[in-house]
């Protein structure tokens, strides 16, 4: 861990803690004498704990932060990418410069600007995150709860989001869906756009279409909800089903119904497609 409080991070590098960026911790960091493998493992740790203090007022330490992107309730892969990003080790952005052949990947080929986790979950303009960041809020955005100012602090702490209910107790299901939804979100953003660039070699021609796009969000996430619905059977799952009680306080708010198990897929389907359909992607 830094021994760097958030305040202290901000007043080193002179910066509101809002616009506090990749290239302005790193050069704090490297003020500090930082350096080495943990340096941009340190980078994301820190930004992570920034966002998640602003939005949340509460600073989550490094061993919180672990623990939160390996929760069983983060899908397989999602979880996998979450931990990857908070290493930063994927190779993005001016890591292909070093790699002969290969140096074309270093940039967005929509954009002209160098790859990075930021530009690919948050600022891109081929569509892929825009999209799914929509969509995703306007189903977020059925529980009555604000979406958060999207970065990438927040979606690495995805699992780290404090809502609560009336009594002050931890909303354990608001909590999990916002965790679901955003894990979700993100590795589906990444998966396309590995798609677009790896196997289509960022050709313009092959760049994902909105509707593509709004398909494939609407397929993940009722898989999700289907799988759910799925993993609570007792009877066949014995104690490795996921509790009912807490499928329900995850989606049943969200799907307005009570008798959560007794959800088809096309019902489950059918209520997707009428997300985001005021606002066109
Ligand atoms: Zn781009």
């Amino acid at each position: 861990m830094l021994n760097l409080t958030i305040p202290q991070t901000a007043q080193v590098i002179g910066a509101n803690l809002k616009h506090v960026t990749q290239a302005s911790l790193t050069k704090a960091l490297v003020l500090r004498k930082q350096t080495g493998p943990r340096l941009s493992t340190d980078i994301m740790l820190e930004r992570t704990r920034i966002a998640i203090d602003e939005w949340t007022n509460k600073e989550p330490s490094d061993k919180k932060i672990w623990l939160s992107v390996r929760k069983k309730d983060i899908s397989r892969g999602a979880r996998n990418f979450l931990w990857r990003c908070l290493h930063d080790s994927y190779r993005l952005g001016k890591k292909w410069l070093h790699l002969e052949g290969f140096e074309e990947r270093a940039s967005c080929h929509e954009c002209d600007e160098f790859d990075s986790l930021d530009h690919i979950l948050i600022d891109c303009k081929v569509p892929g995150q825009e999209v799914i960041w929509k969509l995703t809020k306007a189903l977020w955005e059925k529980t009555g709860k604000q979406w958060p100012d999207l970065s990438l602090g927040i979606v690495l702490g995805c699992g780290l989001a404090n809502y609560r209910i009336d009594t002050n107790l931890p909303d354990t299901g608001l909590n999990r869906l916002f965790l679901v939804l955003v894990s979700e979100a993100a590795y589906l953003i990444w998966k396309i756009r590995c798609e677009w660039k790896i196997k289509h070699e960022g050709r313009l021609d092959k760049r994902p279409s909105a509707p593509e796009v709004a398909s494939k969000w609407r397929s993940a996430i009722s898989k999700r909800i289907q799988f759910e619905i799925i993993a609570s059977d007792t009877g066949r799952f014995k104690h490795k089903a996921i509790p009912v009680k807490l499928v329900e306080q995850t989606w049943g708010k969200l799907l307005r119904t009570e008798n959560l198990r007794g959800l088809r897929m096309r019902d489950i389907t059918g209520f997707l497609v009428g997300i985001g359909m005021d606002e066109p992607p």
